[in-house]
């Protein structure tokens, strides 16, 4: 079973796509991830989000791994544990730029295709529904007010020991959310027959539980 969970920054679906996943007993699938480690080595070498050759170079010679389950899992990029490394606010802001280049789209989609073909999979991004995973046995799209992502980022942040306001937060937001929907390859945008889901006033619990019953009747059996 493939369960595609789209949406925009802070929207709420990575803590969600996890816990489901966690409580379907399938393999989470984090595909932004993938884009913030590209992002991490693209800026540790000095390699401009403009500069296509060298990029495309560069995810020829990237390996980006996964281990572990949800809570606990982890990201590998050659070999190196970089979970926390792409969380970073460096690799935020430039994520949007260097996830859009059609060299960078077309090798990270054909990996995450590669990694749902021997398992059931939470699969979460921007374009699950629409490019990665069209035929996917259920679709979300999660969405929820800048304000409330920006309250969510700024608590993520707090947890970093990193203090930002919220009024840049929610710049910061509005920006990526504008480069992500606006993007020529593969922009963010709710699959037709994705469910929309507003998480403006809901709980992770809530959010989870919906997801987990919307696979239950498709005949999906939780672990017990
Ligand atoms: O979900 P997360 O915030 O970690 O994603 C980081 C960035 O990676 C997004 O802002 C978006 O620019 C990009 N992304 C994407 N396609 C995906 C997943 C993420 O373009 N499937």
């Amino acid at each position: 079973m493939i369960i595609a969970i789209d949406g925009p920054a802070g929207s709420g679906k990575s803590t969600t796509a996890k816990l489901a996943a966690q409580r379907l007993g399938v393999v989470h699938l984090d595909t932004g991830a993938m884009y913030r480690a590209i992002t991490l080595k693209s800026l540790r070498e000095g390699i401009r989000a403009d500069d296509t050759l060298s990029l495309e170079k560069l995810v020829a010679r990237t390996k980006i791994a996964f281990s572990g389950s949800p809570p606990g899992m982890r990201v590998w990029m050659d070999g190196e544990d970089i979970t926390d490394a792409v969380r970073s606010d460096e690799v935020t802001k430039h994520v949007s730029d260097y996830c859009a280049p059609r060299v960078v789209r077309r090798a990270m989609v054909g990996q995450q295709r590669a990694l749902a073909r021997a398992t059931d999979v939470v699969c979460e991004g921007r374009d699950i529904g629409t490019v990665v995973f069209p035929d996917a046995d259920l679709k979300f799209f999660i969405v929820a007010s800048v304000e409330e992502r920006a309250r969510r980022r700024q608590k993520d942040f707090e947890k970093m020991g990193v203090r930002k306001g919220l009024e840049e937060l929610c710049d910061e937001i509005a920006e990526r959310d504008r480069k992500d929907s606006t993007r020529r390859n593969s922009p963010l945008r709710k699959a037709d027959d994705a469910e929309e889901i507003d998480t403006t006033e809901m709980t992770i619990e809530e959010q989870v539980g919906h997801i987990v019953d919307r696979a239950r009747a498709r005949g999906y059996a939780p672990r017990p």
